[in-house]
């Protein structure tokens, strides 16, 4: 019996050596992209219930040399934990802005909004308003054709620091949604006290929308109670005919996924509209 001790100790130990490395290894690679740059802005398009464009989101990837694409849910948490987040969301924000710019000159995508997602310790850094402020000016750009998406977490690290925020953001005429809506625990208190104009419902509703009758009557309730607050409400992760048939049965304001269009790089992006067809 000791013996196995020992060596689940072993294993246990080389396992955190491994873990370990990785992530210093993620970290260092991580500094080097922000450098050398190696993120990119990619964009999945938004559409209304006629299936006519409304806009994108940004969602960031990172081409790491020799290691091929890697996604953000392999490198953001360990970029909030770091702090390396402050600098990508920045990058992220002066990324998008620019493209709001070059949109801003072309009638087929002047009206367009462009959202991006911002983690709770890049919100709740000091200089954030300021940042906002800094890049609307530099890229001129009209201040509600920027949107913020912000999950459970922002709100979790202080509530009367959230709300100032967001009514500072919301001053300065930048929209707020709160993202992967109905996974937390506290969305509906939050949606009470907190200046938000849009309401994301989370994917995995979605996903099992057809299947599930729970899934479809929470997705229903949710959607009519959004738009009696007065929320904008979208879908996210439509992949179905099927999904985005009842989504809009429910009243549905907006819709993104895979049924539509995947995330793509700004070179691949096309303002295009959705018909049938294409599907
Ligand atoms: P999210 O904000 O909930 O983004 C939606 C995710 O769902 C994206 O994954 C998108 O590619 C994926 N998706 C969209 N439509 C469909 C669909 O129809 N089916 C399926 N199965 N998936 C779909 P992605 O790009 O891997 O991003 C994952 C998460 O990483 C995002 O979740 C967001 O929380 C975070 N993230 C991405 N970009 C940024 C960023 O610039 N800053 C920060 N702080 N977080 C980011
Ligand atoms: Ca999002
Ligand atoms: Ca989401
Ligand atoms: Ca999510």
């Amino acid at each position: 019996a000791r013996d196995d001790a020992r060596n689940t100790w072993r294993f246990f130990n080389s396992e955190m050596q491994t873990l370990v490395e990785s992530r210093a290894r993620i970290e260092a690679g991580l500094h080097e992209a922000l450098e050398q740059d190696h993120l990119n802005l990619f964009f999945q398009s938004q559409f209304d219930a006629r299936g006519r464009l409304t806009g994108a989101e940004g969602l960031i990837r990172w081409n790491r040399p020799g290691e091929g694409r890697i996604p953000p849910d392999q490198f953001i948490p360990l970029a909030e934990e770091t702090g390396l987040i402050l600098p990508i969301g920045s990058w992220v924000l002066d990324t998008a802005c620019q493209c709001l710019k070059t949109w801003s000159t072309n009638p087929r995508t002047q009206g367009l909004h462009l959202s991006i997602n911002v983690s709770a310790r890049q919100f709740h850094q000091p200089r954030f308003i300021d940042l906002l402020l800094e890049a609307l000016d530099q890229y001129q750009i009209s201040p509600g054709r920027l949107s913020l998406e912000l999950t459970e977490s922002v709100v979790l690290n202080d509530l009367s620091q959230t709300e100032q925020r967001m009514l500072a953001v919301r001053d300065l005429g930048i929209g707020l949604a709160l993202d992967d809506f109905g996974t937390g625990f506290s969305s509906l208190s939050y949606l009470k006290h907190l200046p938000f104009d849009t309401l994301k419902i989370d994917r995995s509703f979605v996903s099992d929308m057809i299947a599930t009758a729970s899934s479809a009557a929470i997705i229903r309730a949710t959607i009519a109670m959004g738009h009696a607050l007065g929320l904008t409400v979208i879908a996210e992760g439509v992949e179905t005919q099927e999904e985005w048939a009842l989504l809009k049965d429910f009243g549905c304001d907006a819709f993104q996924g895979f049924l539509f269009a995947r995330p793509v790089s700004n070179e691949e992006w096309k303002p295009t509209d959705f018909s049938v067809k294409q599907a």
